[in-house]
Order: structure tokens, then sequence, then C-alpha cells
């Protein structure tokens, strides 16, 4: 298939693309099969040096920009896995980098370079309050050296494979701050030491094999240099990882376009029906090129957010509208994936159903759709404010 004649980041995609042909479609089935984490592929990334792209060389890491790690992700999509298994710890980085302190710059970077300690948690959802994110209820209370937590979050990932979490609370109440994004904070949260002062994990099974969890905080304390900037700043912290998260996932959902176009094309070239590939019909043609065409309009959309976020420009329009398109994008890729394998797309073998499954939940997280278009149109377009 045709891409950019000179793609800058060749390099990336052959050392991912190796990496995941030692880990092909059957191994990615089995882990789906078994509801398992793909802890061997994780591992493989992260002796590669493939997680810890973000992090500064300074800090053991290889210093590249958020460009770099979306099209790792792509990549690990593209070749028929899940990126969601891992890219907490890219979306999570540059909260810690850019607004961390030098002591926990020091103390945690080079560990997480070293593959002993997984940054992958991002805890922000909460069950009464959804999407309205500065109404959170979970609550942290300063008490001499240490925080202390309650509360209650809902479809937090990775948590079970991760040591650390960044978690969003409340620290002064909604009723004492001018603005709802004040008096928000963000900590660094050690989730062993969280186990042990109160805080409790509960999965929740769902469509996708993504493991993902309730959390229930009950006194949890956490000591307060594990406060990431300043008290107070914390929306406007979570709102790096958040952007960073956009643009990521648009690179997943790119990749998976990928797939499932690349995937259809060879099978209606081969399958014959009525003596001829079904690919000569233009009602099979059309629907495919539609995806694939779009896909590529997604794909440019994804680098100009990942350039404006690596250059420290405001980038949240762009992260949002590189994530509708691309979610989009690859929803339209699935189906015309499935529905021209007829029967076979519904056949795990095929590894189409997975990946269906797996590209449908980014039409609702991070951020759904119905988001995006609200905030184009009140902030971008400037129609009234609508909630
Ligand atoms: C598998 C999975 C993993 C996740 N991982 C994480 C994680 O690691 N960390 C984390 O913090 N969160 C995580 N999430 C949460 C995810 O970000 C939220 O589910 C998502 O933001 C939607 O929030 P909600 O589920 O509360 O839906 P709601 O906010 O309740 O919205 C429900 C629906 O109503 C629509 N809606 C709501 N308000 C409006 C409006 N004003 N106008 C129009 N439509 C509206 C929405 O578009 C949506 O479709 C995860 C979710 C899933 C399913």
């Amino acid at each position: 298939m045709r891409h950019l004649t000179h793609d800058p980041y060749e390099d990336i995609r052959e050392g991912i693309r190796a990496l995941c042909r030692e880990f092909p479609d059957d191994y990615h089935r089995k882990v789906d099969e078994d509801r398992a984490y793909p802890e061997a592929f994780v591992k493989a990334l992260t002796d590669a040096g493939w997680m810890s792209a973000l992090i500064p060389e300074e800090y053991g890491g290889s210093g590249l920009g958020l460009t770099e790690a979306s099209v790792i992700m792509e990549e690990i999509n593209r070749a028929g896995g899940n990126s969601g298994a891992c890219h907490g710890q890219m979306y999570n980085m540059n909260t810690l980098i850019r607004h961390g302190s030098e002591q926990q710059r020091r103390e945690y970077l080079p560990r997480i370079a070293a593959g002993e300690l997984r940054l992958q948690s991002m805890g922000v959802t909460e069950p009464t309050t959804g999407t309205d994110t500065t109404k959170i209820k979970t609550v942290a209370v300063r008490k001499g050296d240490r925080y202390v937590i309650n509360g209650q979050k809902v479809w937090i990932s990775r948590v079970q494979h991760s040591d650390l979490m960044i978690l969003l609370a409340r620290t002064t109440p909604l009723a004492d701050v001018k603005k709802k994004s004040e008096g928000l904070s963000l900590f660094l949260v050690d989730i062993a030491d969280a186990m042990k002062s109160g805080m409790s994990v509960r999965p929740i099974p769902n469509m996708v094999n993504h493991e993902t969890n309730e959390l229930f905080f009950d006194n949890v304390e956490i000591p307060s240099e594990n406060l990431i900037g300043e008290e107070g700043m914390g929306f406007k912290y979570i709102l790096t990882g958040l952007n960073a998260e956009r643009a990521l996932i648009a690179a997943e959902c790119i990749g998976d376009g990928y797939w499932f176009t690349d995937r259809v094309t060879s099978y209606v070239n081969e399958r014959e029906v009525f003596g001829r590939p079904i690919g000569q019909n233009q009602g099979v043609q059309f629907p495919i090129a539609e995806a694939f065409i779009e896909v590529e309009a997604a794909n440019l959309m994804r680098y100009e957010a990942c350039a404006l976020y690596d250059q420290g420009e405001p980038c949240g329009t762009e992260a949002n509208m590189a994530k509708y398109l691309a979610a989009k994008a690859s929803w339209e890729a699935a189906n015309a994936c499935i529905q021209f394998h007829g029967g076979y797309g519904f056949a795990s073998e095929y590894d189409i159903e997975r990946k269906f499954r797996e590209t449908r939940l980014y039409q609702v997280a991070p951020i759904s759709t119905n988001l995006i278009l609200s905030y184009v149109a009140e902030h971008v377009l400037g129609m009234p404010r609508s909630f």
C-alpha cells in the first residue's frame, strides 16, 4: 500500500515491525481468548526500550517526542496487536516529565526506563460524574506530611499491571473555588503502597480484553511529596496527559484502520463468488476505498496534533479532532472488513472480530465523539455553551 514517499519514522516502524513479528496473530488471539494481559509482549517492548521512548536521555530513556511515540503505538495496532495494553506509559509520561519536580523525575524516570517500574495507569473517571471531570468527588485532604484520599474511580485501566498511577482528586471544595477547574490536584500514587493503606480494586469484565477496574479509596494515605506540581493546578496538568492520550489513540486507530483495509483488500481480491473476485464489484470496492481515504485524512490531523504537542503549543483542538477522525475512520474500516469477509469475519481465527471490538471502544473512550463535537462547536466555532 502507498505511503509517504519519505517517511522520517521508517527506522522506528521497522524496529516495531520486527518485534511484532515475534508476536503473531495467534499470540494476540490467545491472550484475548484467555482474557489475559500480554505480559511477554509488553516485556519485550520494555526490554527493547520502546516503553521509555518519551523519557529524556539524561534519565535513561531515548528522548523522543509524542510523534515518535504515536508511530510506535500505530505500528503495534497495525501489526494486529492492541496498544491499549501499554499506551498508558506513553500518555502519562509527559505529565510527570513536564509538571513533576526534579526530585520526582530523578526518583522515578530512571527506574521506569530500566523497566523496574511501570507507569501505566491514570485515574480520572468517576461513576457519578462521568465526563464532567471538574465535578469529581474524590478528595485529598492534607494532614501534615501526607494527603488522605477518599472516593471512588471507575474504568481505571492497567492498575493490576502497573506500579504507579497518576490520580486526579479535589483538594479544595468546588464551592470554595472561583473557576470549577481550580482546586483539583494530581498525585503520583504507588499502587502497592496504596493497596496496603485502603485502596481496593474491583476488575470490570468487559467487551474488549482490556484490564480495567473500579477503585475505592478509604482513607488512603499518600506522602505529600507525591503531589505533582502545585496543589490546585491538577486540571491544567492532566490536560497534558489527556491531549497526549487523544493523539496516541488517534494513531492507534490509524494503525487499526490500515490493518482492516489491508486485510479486507487481500481478501476481496482472492475470494471468488459468482465466478469472479468479490473485489471486482464496486459495491464492495467503494466502502473500502472510502474508509482508506478517511484513515489517510485522519493521519494528517494526527501528525498536526503530535507536532503541536511536541512544540509545547496548545493542541487540544487538534488532538480532539485527530481522535474523532481516526476513531471514525477505523470504525468505518472495521465495518467494511467484517462485512466483506462474510461469515468468516465472525470467526475468531480471522482476528477481525477481535480488532472490531477493540477499535469500537474509541468511539467512547477516552472521550466520546459527542463531547468532541461539543468542544469544537463551543471552543472553536464559538457557539453558545450547552452545559
Ligand atoms: C475500556 C475502558 C477503559 C477506560 N480507561 C480509563 C482510564 O484508564 N482512566 C480513566 O480515567 N478513564 C478511563 N475510561 C473512562 C472513559 O474515559 C469514559 O468512559 C469516557 O470518558 C466516557 O465517560 P462515561 O463513561 O462516564 O460516559 P458519560 O459521561 O456518562 O456519557 C455517556 C454518553 O452520553 C453522552 N453525553 C454525555 N454528556 C453529553 C452532552 N452534554 N452532550 C451530548 N452527549 C453527551 C456521551 O457522549 C456518552 O456517549 C475507560 C473507559 C473504558 C470503557
